[in-house]
């Protein structure tokens, strides 16, 4: 009769009830999207600690990011009115290291073991090649530290694996020893390795394994269907045979599986356990019945499934929307004025997601949201202007056009690594500064006192001023294009493997595609080359919103699991984007139409799909069919939309095209806002329209912009430095000449308006 309690079961139907209030027993619920997994699974735990006695203590949860934890730990306080802190929820690995350095003697770490973040391991493993000869091309550092990974995660250790395999497969064992003897001598963990201790701690120390049984007798864990091998046998050993396990996971969103998810594991924990209550939820809460209906239609595809049947009592809601845009430009046009129409009728910007399958296709997305002023936030993941491979690339082109830029010379000359260490680059800087020299200056200074390394140095000078001769006379795109080969970056990432490398070489794709659209030299006499390289400065700083403000959220549909928003765009349904190129070349397209679920079931009020007719791969436009996905949803649920025509023209058309927005978007200008307003019409009749004048090169930064750089010796896109506010960006200008004002973005001091007069400002 507690009030809370009542509320606490109130908030639940039926067979979510029964999961959150029966008593304990190992129970499995698997169930759909939105089905209330996670809301079941807070609820348990508030139900044990409020009615059962549960101590805080005795919970551990398990979820699958830390934004996920500290999601639930705030909501379990909502619900039990206390402050949970002795309660153990996190990350798999976030546990797994807590436990090491509760009980690092155990694990046989030294108490102040380092964490190995992706970077400094993959130092460390090239340095373990060098140590034993083994030649970079032959192994390179990235896909022997990605086989490390994948063996740690799979469990296993170098001597289980001695004298097995090829010549190759020996070689990656040694190197695994080697490495795994560096890491020992110099008390370092990479993230494969928390995982791993973790396991054997609990394998190998009877007695910590007991301390832990008798701890945790109730374990929870979210999103199951996307653990590994590790994880599941580690969750085992975890739990004693006073613990009850607590899973919650739909087989349809196992969508890891490239990164060693397991979705056995689902009828792994049935054997285990075979006692184990499996808890079936069928009514989905968060979609409405059209949404719904397009994604059991799209997963009934699926073969093998686990099978279930979601049902809403939700009405059945709008449409899906489908817009077949001619390009890219024109999708996310599309995008941002449906946003719009949204945002109009007071909805908020963080209600809008776009999901999109290719961390590259943010760009576009971004630059139109920047235009159209929208703040938006890319979830898990940097900007497309701040992504490292984008920075490395065009900090060549920076360099072809001032080779005094030393921020740019820095970047260049250690990315890709070309053997000029940290100390020749110190004494490098060192004599810059006593000669007030730039550092280019001074290493074509040709000093001696510049030691034995002027050899690879000497090369790189070499190499820059022969790049940019040979691409002086290239257009843009072909320009960046020849940089981005010939500097070796291209082959640098390349050797990264794995999906990451695939995403930053999407992205420098990308980036050719975006210097393609400033090619229009004769316009108002700009030099796309410095265009291009004030926009991207720009474009680093700009619409992100600050944390906790209201902002649109742009994410790849991997991080949108387990999210929902009201209004959602998933963008770029095209064969070969999505489902990806290599799922369809290996005809493995189950895990994409999960990933395709996984999308649809995010939306809960509106859904809007897109697709681009034509789209800029590698600086070339490409005539694209639509995902096999789009056949696979309902066609009763889809309804096309198309721009009118009218509208089109001033959307697309030269004036626009130069002044950016101007409100003559599609359903612009008080149109009115229900559904799709009249800015739309369905049909094909814009095609032939098509032709005129339609140009969706993206406009110029305007002539103002550009009369305005050089302010005072400085100019936008500069990096200075401030005496309190540290390093930063200038991001524009305000009145003249005295009166100047500046307004910089700092690294770590937010965005300000300050006068130049009086900054104390210095360049970078
Ligand atoms: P996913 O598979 O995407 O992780 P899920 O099964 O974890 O989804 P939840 O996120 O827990 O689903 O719930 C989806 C939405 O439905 C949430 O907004 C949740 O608050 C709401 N919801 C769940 N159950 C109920 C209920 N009984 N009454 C009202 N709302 C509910
Ligand atoms: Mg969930």
């Amino acid at each position: 009769t507690d009030p809370r309690l009542v509320a606490l079961v109130e908030a639940l139907n039926p067979a979510q009830r029964e999961a959150v209030t029966a008593p304990s027993e190992h129970r499995l619920v698997l169930a759909g999207a939105g089905s209330g997994k996670t809301r079941v699974l807070t609820h348990r735990i508030a139900w044990l600690m409020a009615v059962e006695g549960v101590s805080a203590h005795s919970v551990l949860a398990v979820t699958f990011t830390n934004k996920a934890a500290n999601e639930m730990r705030g909501r379990i306080e909502q619900l039990v009115n206390v402050p949970v802190r002795a309660m153990w929820v996190g990350t798999f690995h976030g546990t797994a290291h807590k436990l090491l350095r509760l009980h690092w003697r155990e694990a046989k770490l030294p108490q102040n073991f380092q964490i190995l973040d992706a970077d400094d391991q993959q130092r460390l493993v090239k340095r373990v090649l060098k140590g034993l000869e083994m030649a970079e091309d032959r192994f390179p550092p990235k896909m022997v530290t990605g086989w490390i990974n994948a063996q740690k995660e799979e469990g296993r250790r170098p001597h289980q694996m001695a004298d097995q395999g090829d010549y190759s497969q020996r070689q990656l064992v040694r190197a695994y020893t080697a490495y795994q003897q560096a890491c020992e001598a110099q008390g370092l963990v990479d993230f494969a390795e928390l995982l791993l201790r973790a396991y054997e701690l609990f394998r190998d120390q009877p007695a910590v394994r007991e301390h832990y049984h008798r701890k945790f007798r109730h374990v929870l864990v979210d999103e199951f269907q996307d653990t590994n091998t590790l994880q599941y046998l580690w969750l085992r050993l975890l739990c004693g045979p006073e613990a009850k396990i607590f899973a919650v996971g739909d087989d349809d969103q196992s969508i890891y599986g490239w990164r060693g998810a397991k979705v056995e594991n689902i009828q792994k924990l049935s054997r285990d356990y075979p006692g184990i209550e499996l808890v079936r939820l069928e009514q989905n809460y968060r979609s409405t019945g059209t949404i719904l209906k397009a994604a059991n239609g799209l997963i009934a595809h699926n073969s093998g499934r686990l099978g279930k049947n979601l049902w809403t009592e939700d009405r059945e809601g709008e449409a899906i929307q489908l817009y077949a845009a001619y390009n890219e430009y024109d999708e996310a046009e599309f995008v941002v004025n449906r946003m719009r129409d949204y945002l109009d009728g007071h909805g908020r910007y963080s209600d809008l997601a776009v999901l999109y399958r290719s961390n590259a296709q943010s760009r576009v997305l971004e630059e139109m949201l920047i235009r159209a002023r929208l703040p938006y936030r890319i979830y898990g993941g940097l900007r497309f202007f701040e992504r490292m491979e984008v920075k490395d690339a065009l900090a060549w082109l920076r360099l072809l056009v001032n080779r005094d830029d030393d921020g740019s010379f820095e970047r260049a000359l250690t990315t890709p690594p070309r053997g000029v260490g940290a100390t020749s680059l110190e004494k490098l800087r060192a004599f810059a500064k006593q000669h007030e020299l730039s550092l280019w200056k001074a290493a074509r200074s040709g000093s001696a006192a510049l030691g034995r390394t002027s050899g690879a140095l000497g090369l790189f000078l070499d190499q820059i001023d022969l790049l940019d001769q040979q691409t002086r006379e290239l257009p843009l795109a072909a320009k960046m294009e020849k940089l981005i080969e010939r500097s070796g970056l291209k082959e640098h990432y390349k050797k990264e493997k794995g999906e990451q490398a695939e995403a930053r070489l999407e992205n420098l794709d990308e980036l050719i595609n975006a210097a393609k659209s400033f090619e229009r030299p004769e316009e108002e006499g700009l030099d796309p080359v410095l265009n291009f390289l004030t926009h991207a400065a720009l474009e680093a700083g700009e619409g992100q919103a600050n944390a906790g403000e209201e902002a649109v959220q742009l994410m790849t549909l991997h991080s949108a699991k387990g999210l929902e928003f009201p209004v959602v765009f998933m963008v770029g349904l095209e064969n070969g984007l999505f489902p990806s190129m290599r799922a369809v070349d290996e005809g493995n397209l189950e895990e994409e139409r999960r990933l395709c679920y996984v999308g649809i079931t995010r939306a809960r009020q509106q859904l809007t799909i897109s697709y681009a007719e034509t789209r800029r791969i590698h600086g070339v436009e490409q005539i694209c069919a639509p995902s096999q996905f789009l056949k696979e949803i309902p066609s009763e649920t889809l309804v096309e939309t198309r721009p009118r025509a009218a509208v089109l023209r001033s959307s697309f058309g030269v004036q626009s095209g130069r002044g950016g927005y101007g409100g003559g978007g599609f359903g612009g200008g008080g149109a009115p806002r229900s559904g799709l307003g009249s800015g739309y019409e369905h049909g094909n009749a814009w095609r032939e329209r098509q032709q005129e004048g339609y140009n969706l090169s993206r406009p110029a930064l305007s002539a103002k912009m550009t009369a305005e750089v050089g302010y005072g010796g400085y100019k936008l896109g500069q990096r200075v430095s401030h005496p309190s506010f540290g390093e930063g960006t200038i991001l524009s200008f305000d009145g003249e000449g005295e009166r100047t004002r500046v307004e910089i973005r700092f690294a770590n001091a937010g965005t300000k308006w300050l006068m130049l007069a009086m900054a104390k400002l210095s360049p970078l």
